[in-house]
């Protein structure tokens, strides 16, 4: 019998994860009772999930420096990289700038805080609710985040130049200093002797190799990896968050999908030359991964694979732009992180005229840089704007977020990730690279 396409078990993981989880939830009214076989159901999928997420971590150094190295030193010298880095940026920078701002206009036109233009009460009240029962592991997850995050732009700075590249690479909110040590050295290997030069380079090529062998074995068992990730979310956010924060919700939803639907593919359709359909479908395994695990550094190496193997962008154009958007371009999270800190200003009845806006824009590009490809990275970002906005009660709220974050974290990571692959693919078109989703072909 033929196989069923990855993609397809991914889909069927999450549906029936969907399933399950929502059965359980109306038959156990969301607690699962110590003892029962809902709850050990529930840890052996979390057990599952963690085990899953791990092995997806555990090859993202490795993959990072291999791949930035093996693509880069095979770029003629410096000057190909400096206009690719140039190009890189300009790219991440404008498409993390439409994104807020499609953000800031759903935020302002639908107002999800306020009720007949005065401040919601009753999400008021929950946001206290939700603070008062937040379990400390909650309390210590925000605080331990805004440890290791960088609290400003110069501090992200610090950051792309390690005091020591292994302690960097052993944490995961610093893979920034792990890009930029790769890419130095990559650039150095171009300026060595031809015979010195080209032992490092297939070295460097054989253990990237190496490493999507490896993906390949982790992607094969990713719908179990999937279906254990989902169903703890589905038994657990049940629906009267979207009842409470309905219209944040949908404010968040309706501003990413216009960024994943509209803006990327104009994009994609006008400056890259690509199908956006296309595109979409040689992306589906890497968006699966990235909405069932919340985490865009976790999705690099499928990102990887098939903006190479399925659209077709060189390993010279992918290496460089996908790591380094894992890291630093955030499409989705730049926007979420704006509707997020001008909702919780109108909730807690702050009004926030355009400068005040415009400095939140400016923070939310900003910090987006700096946080981390992981679940829930963002909300430490959200707190530190809060708290430059002089909103009171900044942790209250952020504790509130993270209460009913899961699912809007599956949505932002997966537009992070089509984001970083849309700079993929149209940096390779500028280079004047074959794509198989060519509209012409
Ligand atoms: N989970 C997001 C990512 O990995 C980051 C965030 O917005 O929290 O891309």
């Amino acid at each position: 019998m033929k196989r069923l396409a990855l993609h397809w078990q991914i889909l069927a993981a999450l549906v029936l994860a969907t399933l399950t989880g929502v059965l359980f939830r109306t038959m156990f009214d969301g607690v699962a009772p110590e003892g029962t076989f809902v709850a050990r159901g529930l840890e052996v999928s979390t057990f599952i999930g963690d085990l899953f997420m791990q092995a997806l971590k555990m090859i993202i150094v490795p993959l990072i420096v291999t791949s930035v190295i093996s693509g880069i030193a095979s770029l003629q010298g410096v000057k190909g990289f400096g206009r690719l880095g140039g190009k890189t940026f300009a790219f991440y920078a404008c498409s993390s700038l439409v994104a807020v701002v499609t953000g800031l206009l759903l935020v302002n036109l639908i107002q999800p805080g306020l009720v007949d233009g005065q401040p919601n009460e009753v999400i008021k009240a929950a946001f206290d609710q939700k603070a008062a029962e937040a379990s400390p592991e909650d309390l210590a997850k925000v605080a331990a985040a805004s440890e290791k995050e960088p609290k400003d732009f110069l501090d992200t700075i610090k950051m792309m130049v390690p005091p020591n590249v292994f302690a960097a690479a052993t944490n995961n909110g610093q893979m920034l200093g792990v890009i930029v040590f790769s890419l130095l050295f990559a650039i150095a290997i171009t300026r060595l002797p031809a015979d010195e030069m080209r032992t490092l380079r297939e070295f460097f090529q054989a253990g990237n190799d190496v490493m999507i062998t490896v993906t390949r074995w982790i992607m094969a068992i990713s719908p179990i990896g999937v279906y254990a990730l989902m169903f703890p979310v589905i038994f657990e956010n049940g629906p009267q968050v979207f009842a409470e924060m309905g219209r944040y919700f949908g404010t968040v939803i309706a501003a990413l999908g216009i960024h994943l639907f509209v803006t990327l593919p104009l994009v994609l359709h006008f400056i890259a030359k690509v199908n956006p359909l296309d595109h979409f479908r040689a992306m589906r395994d890497a968006l699966l991964l990235a909405f069932s695990t919340a985490s865009s550094s976790g999705t690099l190496p499928v990102t990887m694979r098939c903006v190479q193997d399925q659209a077709g962008v060189s390993k010279r154009t992918a290496s460089f732009t996908l790591p380094l958007g894992a890291t630093v371009n955030m499409d989705g999270t730049a926007l979420y992180e704006c509707v997020a800190v001008v909702f919780v200003a109108q909730v807690m009845g702050i009004h926030m005229g355009f400068g005040e806006q415009f400095v939140v824009v400016t923070a939310a590009l900003l910090t987006s840089i700096g946080v981390a490809g992981v679940p829930s990275a963002s909300l430490v970002a959200i707190l530190l704007i809060l708290k430059n906005s002089n909103v009171p009660n900044a942790e209250t709220a952020v504790v509130a977020l993270l209460a009913v974050d899961r699912l809007l974290d599956m949505a932002r990571t997966a537009v992070n990730v089509f984001g970083d692959s849309c700079a993929a693919v149209t940096i390779a078109r500028s280079e004047g690279e074959d794509l198989f989703t060519d509209k012409a072909a």
